[in-house]
């Protein structure tokens, strides 16, 4: 360990003896990685890569506000660890790193006058749900990683939910934010619902993955829990028709809170379990809110999907998928597999566009993979996301599956933003998307995100690397 680092760790024993402090080489293994495909690859290749070198655990803003202090004062690089559930390399210690987990913030507080609640960035998207259904509201956020991921994490890499078209993406959600700044200091953003007082600095932050600061509260927007929620299934000839429907309600302003729709190839299994039209393609739609208006909401969806050769195919398999919505098996198995590998590559387009990304990025991976499955499931105003999710075996060893990877994601990125999509839509950039960046931002946005790193964090110690920042 540097003598930076001890005298460090010496000085917040010192001066924080209530934050616990962890340094044993399990504890550091445990740390040392979150969900990105190539750290599993890492960890099936022998001794790992780097470890940090110790794990802080503060249980206040205070302390993360005193701690932060301290890693300036001795020039010691600090990554914050949420849920570590991220998949992008976002916080791999390979500059001799303090961990700060912030998982003992937990605080909860709901406003009911003004519909919000304050949650702990520690806590998780499942205990903050929780704690919301138990006072009879919700917050509407339910990504995939719900039981792991924490409010700052989510916070840090715009999370989305299932059940976005309703409740938005975290970076809508949130309606202030408490950060405590590289030096230390302590900024609480507005909790007005509106300001024109210069840029949102909510939004500074969002997406920031721990770059610019460390998430330490985070006050959601809630709506009380829906009286009516539904499911229900449709089919169409081709994902053309069923994209071209989406597009024609959402446009529209009906939003059902759950729109999913998987093209022939993810479609497969579907149409077998339930003996629908063999080449077709699976939509599965999920509303909630008031009882009228989850009816009215049927009704236009009925008739834009109807317009479009969309057939009606009951509750059953939209229930069906709501019952196995966490389930991530067969991706994790991958990468667990000898020379195996996969990921969810998540990009954004515009709607006049949206096709040709799915299309190409599919045509492009199949060759280097087992299978691609693909869907869309988070749809906008102007465009729609697609999920890409790919699954390779090269009957190698864990340095050919890393290889592989390395491939995989470099050909889906480049036939993204070919085909006018972006580097992620949801997922953040961390370390393993980061070259990609200046791609989608350019020079001049890259300037802007490294001079405001720059005069936050002007010696680089918070998640260097992260963003390329
Ligand atoms: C099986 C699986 C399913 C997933 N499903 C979804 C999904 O449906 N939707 C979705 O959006 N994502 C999904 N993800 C990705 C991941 O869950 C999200 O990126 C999540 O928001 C990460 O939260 P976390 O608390 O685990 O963060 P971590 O993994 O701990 O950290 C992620 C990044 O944020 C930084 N960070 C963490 N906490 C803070 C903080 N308090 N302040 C500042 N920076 C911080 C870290 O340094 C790191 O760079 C999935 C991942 C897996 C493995």
């Amino acid at each position: 360990m540097k003598e930076n680092t001890h005298d460090f760790l010496k000085a917040v024993q010192e001066e924080l003896p209530e934050v616990t402090v962890l340094r044993r080489e399990e504890e550091r293994l445990i740390y040392a990685h979150g969900c990105y495909p190539r750290e599993y690859k890492w960890l099936l290749q022998g001794p790992y890569k780097v470890l940090p070198e110790a794990i802080l655990m503060p249980g206040s803003t205070d302390e993360v506000s005193r701690i932060m202090a301290l890693s300036q004062e001795y020039s010691v690089g600090v990554i914050p660890f949420g849920g570590g559930s991220g998949i992008v390399g976002g916080s791999i210690a390979e500059n001799h790193e303090v961990m700060l987990d912030i998982k003992n913030l937990k605080e909860f507080e709901i406003n009911p006058v003004n519909c919000t609640a304050v949650g702990g960035a520690g806590l998780t998207g499942a205990d903050f749900e929780n704690m919301l259904n138990e006072a009879g509201y919700t917050c509407g956020q339910y990504p995939q990683s719900f039981q792991s991921a924490v409010l700052g994490g989510m916070v840090a890499t715009r999370a989305i939910g299932t059940f976005s078209t309703k409740y938005g993406k975290m970076d809508d959600m949130v309606n202030s934010l408490e950060v405590v700044l590289p030096n230390g200091h302590v900024l609480n953003t507005h909790k007005t619902p509106k300001a024109s007082t210069g840029p949102e600095l909510d939004q500074l932050f969002l997406g920031s993955e721990g770059v610019y600061g460390i998430v330490t509260k985070v006050e959601m927007k809630i709506y009380p829990v829906a009286e009516k929620r539904y499911f229900e299934a449709f089919t169409f000839n081709r994902t053309e028709d069923g994209l071209e429907a989406i597009r024609q309600f959402v446009q529209n302003n009906v939003h059902p809170a759950v729109v999913r729709l998987y093209d022939e190839e993810e479609s497969v299994p579907k149409m077998e379990k339930y003996g629908f039209e063999k080449g077709h393609v699976f939509l599965v739609i999920g509303y909630e809110g008031l009882e009228k208006q989850v009816d009215l909401e049927r009704e236009y969806v009925h008739h834009y999907c109807a317009l479009n050769g969309g057939v009606p195919k009951g509750p059953k398999p939209g229930y069906d998928w709501f019952h196995s919505r966490f389930s991530t098996k067969k991706m994790l198995d991958h990468d667990a597999m000898k020379g195996g590998t996969a990921d969810a590559i998540e990009v954004a387009a515009p709607w006049d566009c949206i096709a040709d990304v799915w299309r190409e990025m599919r045509k492009a991976l199949e060759p280097m993979c087992e299978s691609v499955d693909c869907h869309f499931s988070h749809v906008y105003h102007t465009g729609a996301s697609v999920y890409v999710i790919f699954h390779a075996q090269t009957g190698g060893d864990d340095y050919d599956g890393e290889k592989r990877y390395m491939e995989c994601l470099d050909t889906a990125i480049r036939t993204s933003l070919k085909y006018g999509g972006n580097v992620s839509h949801h997922h953040g950039s961390g370390k393993a998307k980061a070259e990609y960046l200046p791609l989608e931002h350019g020079e001049a946005g890259i300037e802007v995100m490294q001079k405001i790193k720059d005069a936050l964090d002007p010696k680089g110690l918070v998640n260097k690397g992260v963003l390329g920042l």
